[in-house]
């Protein structure tokens, strides 16, 4: 078994759907298929979930108009045969007319993940639709039956494992198994998601849970780049990537991949391949467990990030203290992403604030507090990059960028630097001209 996710731009129009099924049809075996929503699909369904809130009934309607149009133009588009197109367009009907009948309703926080999973269930009924009129034998899956996923950090693959083993005994056989990804049924057995861009992450667990031999991620760039293509000029294409700095990587703000996506196929060792649908001969990356070359590979960079300084003369040759300090973050369940220490103050960092001020109340008590917003965490990557010798010029940067903090040693694979996020944009360019730029090879 092979499981290919498709992403939002993949599945944008029929042109792009129609490469999809070249792709799909291209590959011999048994494959299931995960989609996202068409691109722009989830970001309408967020509008539409706050119009839901604020009972903004016109407002509702107007993205509900603009949502089923895009829908039933891609239909029009898609189908030849009309038997196809009304069948498709009737049964699209009726699913607009489910949602409808949900923000009808009083709105609760419950009913937002229900509306935001409306644009995978959409695309993958058409998609499958389409397929059987291209004479493709295929069968939709309902993954609500078998993505239970309590924990968002720790999927139980077991559980996810045994309930698609019953699903697809249930199921007619087939070559193709489509279903959606992003949504997951969680603890209290409710509809939820796996966070904004979250079908990454479904098409992982499932391929751990179904002990897939490799998971294709189809995007609309040719790989796994060693700068953010969004921000910086000629970036490249990594061909590998192991499991670590591909983890390190997107845990670190790369939007190619959602932050979790890795680790369900690291502990397995199912190699992941990130390629481009609309050049689906160009190589991409191959994430795996092979180290084909150590030293420096990429940077990524995570906004969001608030720093926290603690300053004591207490904690000077006290031990004990940093206990303290950390049992707070502990109690409001805060991870902390960076973190150094002087003789007499400790800075981290969190990208988490829900429990913000419940901290810092606690935190007072061990010393004087300074909270810094809008920082960004800039992330150099690469097996053993501490003793790559051109890492010597992140140090030349250092004269003119303001950084607030620098991780270095923490592990061998990674060196991070806290920067204003206003900076961030200018030092993503500087790093990528000091370390990439001129004959080093991208990829060596
Ligand atoms: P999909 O809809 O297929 O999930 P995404 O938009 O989530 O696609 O991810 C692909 C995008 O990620 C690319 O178009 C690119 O702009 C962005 N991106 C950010 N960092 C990187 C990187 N290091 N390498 C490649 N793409 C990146
Ligand atoms: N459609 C969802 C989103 O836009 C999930 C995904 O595309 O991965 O976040
Ligand atoms: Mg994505």
């Amino acid at each position: 078994m092979k499981v290919l996710k498709f992403g939002g731009t993949s599945v944008g129009s029929a042109q792009s759907i129609r490469n999809v099924k070249e792709i799909i049809s291209a590959q011999p075996g048994s494959k299931i298929v995960v989609l996202s929503a068409m691109s722009g699909v989830t970001n309408e369904l967020v509008n539409l979930v706050e119009y839901f809130r604020l009972g903004s009934e016109s407002s509702k309607n107007e993205v509900l108009e603009r949502l089923f149009k895009k829908h039933s133009d891609l239909i029009d588009e898609l189908f030849s045969n009309s038997e196809a197109k009304k069948e498709t367009l009737g049964h699209i009907e009726q699913m607009f007319g489910e949602l409808r009948e949900v923000l009808s309703g009083n709105f609760s926080p419950e009913l937002e993940p229900v509306v935001l999973t409306y644009g995978e269930s959409f695309l993958t009924y058409i998609f499958s639709k389409y397929l059987e009129a291209e004479e493709q034998n295929n069968t939709l899956l309902d993954a609500k039956e078998f993505m239970h996923v309590q924990s968002l950090e720790n999927p139980n693959i077991e559980t996810v494992s045994a309930l698609l083993k019953e699903t697809l005994e249930r199921e007619i056989r087939s070559e193709i198994y489509i279903t959606q990804g992003f949504v997951r049924i969680d603890r209290f057995r409710n509809i939820n998601t796996l966070k904004r861009g979250g079908s990454d992450y479904s098409a992982t667990i499932i391929a751990a849970a179904c002990g897939a031999k490799e998971v294709q991620i189809w995007t609309d760039i040719d790989g796994f780049h060693n700068n953010d293509p969004r921000h910086v000029e000629n970036t490249k294409a990594l061909s590998y990537l192991t499991f670590e700095e591909a983890a390190e990587l997107a845990y670190f703000g790369a939007k190619i991949l959602h932050p979790q996506t890795v680790q369900p196929v690291k502990e397995r060792n199912i190699p992941i391949y990130l390629k481009n649908t609309f050049t689906p001969q160009a190589a991409g990356t191959k994430i795996s467990s092979e180290v084909k070359s150590t030293g420096l590979k990429a940077i990524s960079a995570k906004d969001g990030i608030t720093a926290i300084k603690i300053k004591s003369n207490r904690m000077l040759m006290a031990h004990g203290f940093l206990r303290k300090i950390f049992d707070v973050f502990d109690k409001h369940q805060t991870a902390i992403d960076m973190i150094t220490t002087s003789e007499i103050a400790i800075s981290l960092t969190i990208d988490d604030i829900k429990n913000l001020d419940l901290i810092l109340n606690e935190l007072e008590a061990y010393g004087e507090i300074t909270v810094e917003k809008e920082h960004s965490i800039i992330c150099i990557v690469g097996e053993s990059v501490i003793e790559d010798k051109k890492i010597y010029r992140i140090f030349e940067l250092l004269n003119d960028i303001p950084v607030r903090m620098i991780s270095y040693g923490g592990s061998k694979n990674n060196i991070s630097l806290l920067v204003d996020t206003k900076n961030k944009v200018q030092i993503l360019k500087s790093l990528n001209d000091k370390l990439f730029s001129g004959n080093i090879p991208a990829d060596s």
